[in-house]
């Protein structure tokens, strides 16, 4: 068998608080009885008796201190009915008589009394189970009505009060066979005689327990005051049934929600089968015979059977010694009860018997101690429901056992009624705190659920952004692929066509062209040829431009040195048209930066180029380039040609660094293919530049291009970016 010393320390600290939470949890429960006993059970005060042997409670009063229960004062004649005229006519002298009982709910208690002859004695009850008391006191004046009751009265008896019967319950027989049963309390009005005397006789008969007759001490009060008790307690029982039907149908509907559903199922019929055991002697008393009684020992037995199922339920399932005989115990008990049952049907008047009271005692104690010692094998093993289990199967053991002692007077809140209002708020407060956590645990989970899916929501937008993004760059390539080809194929056409024109003009000549005309033909051939290399050039470097694995061979470059060698270069070539070129570069920065030499000439120059190319024989241009900061977070060079040509149109300088695209103002005049700029950006680009246009049509354009500088280090030696530097070489 499991040893708890198998348990981890957290899971001992967690018995130990299961253990703690139960003893207050009993401590509290014990609390609450003793209000509720110390604010119900009124206890009897002691008089002294008066000269004519009445008990004198005339200074009692009532409607101060409320009722009092009648405890002592009491003589009981055993064995015998007596009716008030046989006190009147003289009584058996060899009848016992005992003197100060004293009545506690087991009935009449023995140790105290004396009898009538002052010797000590102890009560002998014949086979009959007679026996008469009777009480004689003196009430206050003014009190001239008053009221008694009875709480419990077993089997059948007569009041009488000043002489006259006022209440009688059941029929007394002289002997066992033929008797009838009433449990019953009753208001009896008391009418004292003139001088407040009240002489109280109650025969009673047929005891077949050992607490027959008067078991609960007799009450006296005002008849508002009685009637007052009785609702309070007729209230009380409600709210019991009510609460208790509650939890039944929300224990049923929350029991439906868990996993292992039966031990819920188990507890809930407890309750109900405990409550219907209490309302079945209130409603099925009037039941001929001893129907009632035979029902009430069945609900009594099913009660048991359940607990044991109950039990049985929460009972882990590991094969050890209580597993072992765990699929066996039901069936032992089950068949106890059944030949229990059985004996009481057949044979009814073995009913309150002192030995059937006696074996159902130590059935149902016997019952409760071995499943309440499972709950308490199992809890340290399972002490996530340890508390429940534990709480649980406790006050179902005070439930059984206290309807072995049960009273089944309402105007008494007894231990059971409070026991039950106690397992069905505990369990209310238990089920509410596993609902609260749950749910808490819940929200927790769909909040972060929640975000989780906000996020995912959120990514997959992006995502779809993307595609549509993707999707359009797709079409727009497509597009772009579709315009280039026909560009391409018509740039590569017309000097084709051309070189063709001049061939077929060779040709057709015949040896008649003049050398002149021939020379002529061959440099336009030459010309166009070049056009097209060029333009196959540009297509090729723009591929490679485009394609990310296109290598830039960084390296330190002087953009000073590299302006200033193209400005000779085309000073030159100027020369002799009205064009002029403005140089404005610092004096002591050599403005260097991190590039591809090759690609960053061509930059500077196919922009020099086209400033050239799209001004007039006036044309002004001025090329500068100067070290700023912040535009690109960080140092960089900014190179910018400005020119006084024909300009760019607005709409259409959105587009001029498309492939191919070239503004109406140039096209008309000027050759060109639209490739250059394109490069120039995508070049650009690839050293982390920007680049853009101002350009007012007629007035004039200028270009920006800004590079990030490069590291201070080239910056100061100037020298060595300068020989490093081949496009200057190349270029001069
Ligand atoms: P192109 O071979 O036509 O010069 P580019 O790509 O270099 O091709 O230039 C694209 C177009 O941008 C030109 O066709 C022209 O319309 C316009 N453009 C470029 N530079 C200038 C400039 N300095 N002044 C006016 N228009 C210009």
């Amino acid at each position: 068998m499991e040893s708890i010393d198998n348990l981890g320390i957290k899971d001992k600290r967690h018995v130990l608080r299961i253990f703690v939470r139960t003893i207050i949890f009993l401590i509290t429960l014990l609390v609450v009885f003793l209000i509720v006993y110390m604010s119900n059970q009124r206890h009897g005060e002691f008089f002294l008796r008066d000269s004519s042997g009445a008990l004198d409670i005339s200074a009692y009063n009532f409607e101060k201190n409320g009722r009092i229960y009648m405890q002592n004062g009491w003589d009981f004649y055993p064995n015998e009915i007596l009716r008030p005229i046989d006190f009147i006519s003289g009584i058996n002298e060899n009848q016992p008589i005992y003197t100060n009982f004293s009545i506690s709910p087991a009935g009449w208690a023995s140790s105290t009394f004396q009898q009538s002859d002052g010797h000590a004695g102890s009560l002998q009850m014949d086979q009959t189970g007679v026996g008469t008391y009777r009480l004689k006191m003196k009430v206050p004046e003014n009190s001239n009505l008053l009221a008694m009751d009875f709480p419990e009265i077993n089997c059948a008896a007569e009041i009488y009060v000043n002489n006259n019967l006022v209440k009688k319950i059941g029929k007394i027989s002289d002997n066992t066979e033929n008797y009838q049963n009433q449990e019953s309390y009753s208001q009896i009005i008391l009418q004292p005689d003139d001088e407040g005397y009240l002489d109280i006789v109650i025969c009673c008969a047929n005891f077949t327990t050992p607490i027959g007759g008067l078991t609960i001490a007799p009450a006296l009060g005002t008849p508002y005051q009685i009637e007052w008790i009785s609702t309070v307690s007729k209230i009380w029982i409600s709210v019991v049934i009510t609460l208790s039907l509650l939890i039944i149908v929300a224990g049923f509907l929350v029991a439906s929600t868990f996993r292992s559903k039966h031990k819920y199922y188990y507890f809930m019929l407890i309750i109900i089968c405990s409550l219907s055991y209490e309302l079945s002697n209130k409603f099925i008393i009037a039941l001929p015979g001893d129907w009632n009684k035979l029902l009430q020992v069945t609900f009594y037995f099913l009660l048991m059977f359940i607990a044991a199922l109950y039990f049985a339920s929460i009972y882990p399932k590991e094969f050890d010694f209580f597993g072992r005989i765990r699929n066996w115990d039901i069936i032992v008990i089950l068949l106890a009860m059944m030949s229990f049952l059985i004996a009481y049907w057949i044979a009814p008047h073995l009913l309150y018997r002192t030995s059937s009271l006696i074996a159902n005692s130590v059935f149902a104690a016997i019952i409760n101690f071995y499943n309440f010692f499972r709950v308490l094998h199992k809890t340290p093993r399972h002490p996530n429901e340890g508390t429940f289990h534990l709480i649980s199967s406790v006050l179902a053991s005070v439930i059984f056992s206290t309807l072995l002692i049960r009273s089944p007077q309402i105007y008494f809140i007894s231990l059971h009624s409070v026991g039950i209002v106690v397992l069905v708020i505990g369990t209310a407060m238990y089920f509410t705190i596993r609902y609260v956590r749950n749910f808490e645990k819940i929200s927790m989970f769909s909040q972060e659920l929640e975000v989780a899916v906000q996020e995912k929501t959120g990514s997959i937008a992006k995502v779809n952004a993307e595609l549509v993004n993707a999707n359009q760059m797709l079409i727009k390539n497509e597009d772009a692929r579709k315009k280039m080809m026909s560009n391409v194929s018509h740039d590569l056409r017309t000097p084709i066509t051309a070189i063709r024109g001049y061939i077929e003009l060779i040709m057709n000549s015949k040896n008649k062209i003049s050398q002149e005309n021939l020379e002529t033909y061959l440099r336009s051939m030459h010309t166009r040829s070049v056009q097209m290399e060029q333009l196959i050039d540009d297509l090729v470097q723009l591929t490679r431009l485009e394609s990310d694995n296109a290598k830039l061979d960084k390296q330190p470059i002087s953009l000073k040195d590299m302006i200033e060698s193209l400005y000779e270069l085309y000073v030159m070539e100027t020369e002799g048209s009205g064009k002029q070129i403005i140089l404005d570069l610092p004096d002591n920065d050599s403005l260097t930066i991190m590039g591809d030499p090759n690609r960053m000439l061509r930059v500077v120059e196919n922009i020099i180029v086209n400033a050239l190319r799209y001004t007039e024989d006036d044309g002004v241009i001025e090329v500068s380039a100067y070290r700023e900061s912040a535009l690109l977070g960080g140092e960089s060079i900014h190179f910018s040609v400005r020119d006084n040509g024909i300009g760019i149109p607005a709409a259409e300088q959105p587009y001029i660094f498309d492939r191919f695209y070239r503004a109406a103002n140039a096209a008309v005049n000027k050759s060109g293919s639209g490739l250059g700029l394109s490069i120039v950006k995508s070049i650009v680009e690839k050293h982390n530049g920007q680049i853009w246009v101002e350009s007012v049509e007629k007035k004039g354009t200028r270009f920006h291009v800004v590079i990030p500088a490069a590291n201070r280090n080239y910056n100061g030696n100037k020298s060595s970016a300068k020989t490093s530097d081949p496009s200057a070489g190349q270029d001069a």
